[in-house]
């Protein structure tokens, strides 16, 4: 059996690396999150989600002798002006829980009309070869559903008790993780990457 090649995940949460590596199953690479490297979290401070991709992919990049894969992810509601957008993690404030994002992204929809409520994840997904990597890979999902006011399903995490999925008529906290990794924003933006990579 072929050997496969470290890659690592910009992102300290090991649940990301778990979700990752079984979309990675049948190909060459196999990504490790980066807190086994003890890279430092890096602030943020780009303006769309391609920029913190790559902020993060770089910063990761700095600390180890591998390639680097980092993700940049969010919920945009257009009818908001595509808010929450790249503030998503931090939609109700620095250090606000899922919840408390959730929570508030209900109350801002509840004045919009039923055809203002359509949304989309977005995923972000950048490879990048060594920390000056001048052509890094790039890579886009969308996810497009409608967004609800009565939260509900117990999988997934984030904006999932929210996000209806028109195709599978429930939202994406009632899906399987197969299914979801199969219709989600990151799920195609991996495929996307990899296409590239190879
Ligand atoms: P980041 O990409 O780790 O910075 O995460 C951005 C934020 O977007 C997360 O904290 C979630 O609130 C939201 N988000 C991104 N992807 C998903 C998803 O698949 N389901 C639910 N929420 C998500």
């Amino acid at each position: 059996m072929t050997e496969k090649q470290t890659i690592v995940l910009a992102s300290n949460n090991p649940g990301k690396a778990k979700e990752i590596n079984a979309l990675l199953k049948d190909s060459t690479f196999n990504v490790i999150s980066q807190s086994e490297f003890n890279v430092e979290e890096v602030e943020e401070t780009g303006l769309t989600f391609i920029e913190n991709a790559l902020i993060k992919a770089r910063n990761a990049a700095t600390y180890t002798d591998h390639p680097v894969i980092a993700d940049d992810s969010g919920i945009e509601v257009p009818a908001l002006k595509g808010r929450p957008g790249i503030y998503s993690a931090r939609y109700a404030g620095v250090g606000a829980s899922d919840e408390d994002n959730l929570n508030k992204l209900i109350e801002d929809i509840k004045p919009l009309s039923e055809a203002d409520r359509m949304a989309r994840f977005v995923c972000v997904m950048v490879y990048l070869e060594h920390a000056e990597d001048p052509t890094p890979i790039i890579a886009q999902g969308f996810w497009n559903g409608v967004v609800i006011t009565e939260p509900r399903g117990e999988s997934g995490f984030g904006y999932d008790p929210m996000f209806y999925v028109p195709t599978h008529y429930c939202v994406s906290a009632e899906l399987s993780p197969e299914i979801k990794n199969k219709l989600s924003h990151r799920g195609l933006a991996l495929q996307q990457l990899l296409q590239q990579l190879k």
